[in-house]
């Protein structure tokens, strides 16, 4: 008979094997060591700009099938929005010019052959290169394989690759953006729509997912820092949180969906990605609506994407690390000079903010370090791994960590 499985982690990827588990029946208990669910992917109330904001903007694509089976299953579909077009504005603030690029529906790429839906100067040609990616030796990065000095590069590869894969391209590994491109660009509009949280990723991914537990008899318990395994033979035998131990009897299982540094410290000889990348975030609240909303990418600036969400635009800046050892107040200052540029707010001064910065928002998606994700399967029959960073064949997303929980409780119970 099929025990208790007891899921270490509420971020999403343990919220997600939770979640998946309990709609099947089975006796799930969580425990999380903060005071709270989500972990990177989160919101709060910020005081200084007096709403809910994100720990940083988060943005999916129509194409993220276990976003889109996770947002169902818990009953917040409604919450994730979106244009209904695959259209991306961009921003060349270097260059000072505007484009769209506005993919087409189905297979045949028939955008890249109107100058009107693409980036401006590029050639069809220039997107057919994609279908280098496809025979990338493991070992090239994005730079590697497609031509990483030319404008085109600057302006498509350099902003997509560092926001899928939070790497610079010249070091992104070009095998994991193809296992992307293949199943969103290639495929057409309908598998690239941009998707975004409309109230907070809290109320998207979190609040729901914690009610449908909570509906399904799961605990939850917060504050519970796991410090300890203790192996017996092939097996985990004791869960040790502090004064606390938990006995794993027979047909207990384990999902660790915890950080790779946490989970090579549990787990003996457990080798995991140990390079990380930031990304920052500053929310500025404005006092009204601006006429420029929505989605833009931002090229030859220091934002990558602003975000705008009621009265509040968030800058998003991928791959950040050397930004990230800025003082907050500086960073506030550098991106609400690109905010201004891209929103046309001229005149207007910096309005109450807060910045963000995630100093490990992501491991570094090098060659060399997706070589290190592990199998969701351990040498422990009763233990099994989920996070983002394990090997899910997708980068550190949303939908990778939420893939990764769901997968994890399918090898628990086939
Ligand atoms: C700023 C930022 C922007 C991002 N932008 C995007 C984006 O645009 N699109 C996208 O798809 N993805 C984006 N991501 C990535 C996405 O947020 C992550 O891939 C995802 O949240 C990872 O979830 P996870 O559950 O694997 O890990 P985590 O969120 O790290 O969850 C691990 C959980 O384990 C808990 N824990 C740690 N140690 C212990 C312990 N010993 N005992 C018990 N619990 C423990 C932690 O507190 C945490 O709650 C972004 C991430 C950041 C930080």
């Amino acid at each position: 008979m099929a025990g208790v499985s007891h899921i270490v982690g509420a971020g999403i990827a343990g919220l997600s094997a939770a979640t998946a588990l309990a709609a099947k029946g089975h006796k799930v208990i969580v425990y999380e060591s903060s005071r709270h669910a989500g972990g990177r992917c989160r919101s709060f109330f910020e005081p200084s700009v007096g709403c809910r904001i994100d720990n940083g903007s988060h943005l999916m694509l129509s194409g993220n099938t276990d976003v889109l089976t996770f947002v169902g299953r818990v009953g917040s579909e409604r919450t994730l929005t979106g244009p209904g077009a695959a259209v991306f504005p961009f921003v060349d603030l270097e260059e000072r010019r505007r484009w769209v690029v506005d993919i087409s529906k189905g297979y045949f790429p028939w955008w890249i052959f109107s100058p009107q839906r693409r980036v401006p100067k590029s050639s069809p040609i220039d997107y057919l290169k994609t279908y280098k990616l496809r025979n990338a030796k493991a070992t090239d990065s994005v730079g590697d394989v497609l031509d990483d000095g030319s404008a085109f590069f600057r302006s498509f590869w350099e902003p997509l690759t560092v926001s899928i894969l939070n790497t610079p391209a010249n070091e992104a590994a070009a095998s994991l953006l193809w296992d992307v491109i293949s199943q969103t660009l290639c495929k057409g509009a309908d598998y690239c729509r941009p998707l975004v949280a409309r109230d907070s990723l809290s109320q998207t991914f979190v609040d729901p997912a914690l009610s449908y537990l909570e509906k399904n008899g799961v605990m939850v318990f917060y504050n519970a820092r796991l410090r300890g395994i203790k192996f017996l033979e092939d097996r985990a035998e004791k869960l040790l949180f502090g004064s606390q131990q938990i006995e794993l009897k027979s047909g207990d299982n384990v999902i660790l969906s915890v950080p790779p540094k946490i989970a090579s410290g549990l787990v003996p000889d457990l080798k995991t990605p140990s390079r990380f990348h930031s990304i920052v975030n500053a929310h500025f609240k404005l006092g009204e609506m601006p006429k420029k909303k929505g989605l833009v990418g931002v090229v030859g600036g220091t934002a990558h994407w602003l975000f705008t969400r009621n009265e509040v635009v968030s800058v998003t800046v991928s791959g950040a690390d050397d930004l990230a050892l800025k003082s907050s107040n500086h960073l506030a200052e550098m991106l609400w000079a690109d905010v201004t540029q891209v929103l046309d707010l001229f005149n207007v001064s910096m309005p109450a903010n807060r910045v963000i910065k995630e100093k490990h928002a992501t491991f570094s998606q090098t060659p060399e370090q997706i070589l290190l994700r592990p199998k969701a399967k351990t040498q422990w029959e009763n233990v099994i791994l989920a996070g983002d960073w394990t090997a899910t064949g997708l980068p550190a997303t949303i939908e990778g960590a939420l893939r990764s929980g769901r997968l994890a409780a399918e090898l628990l119970h086939v």
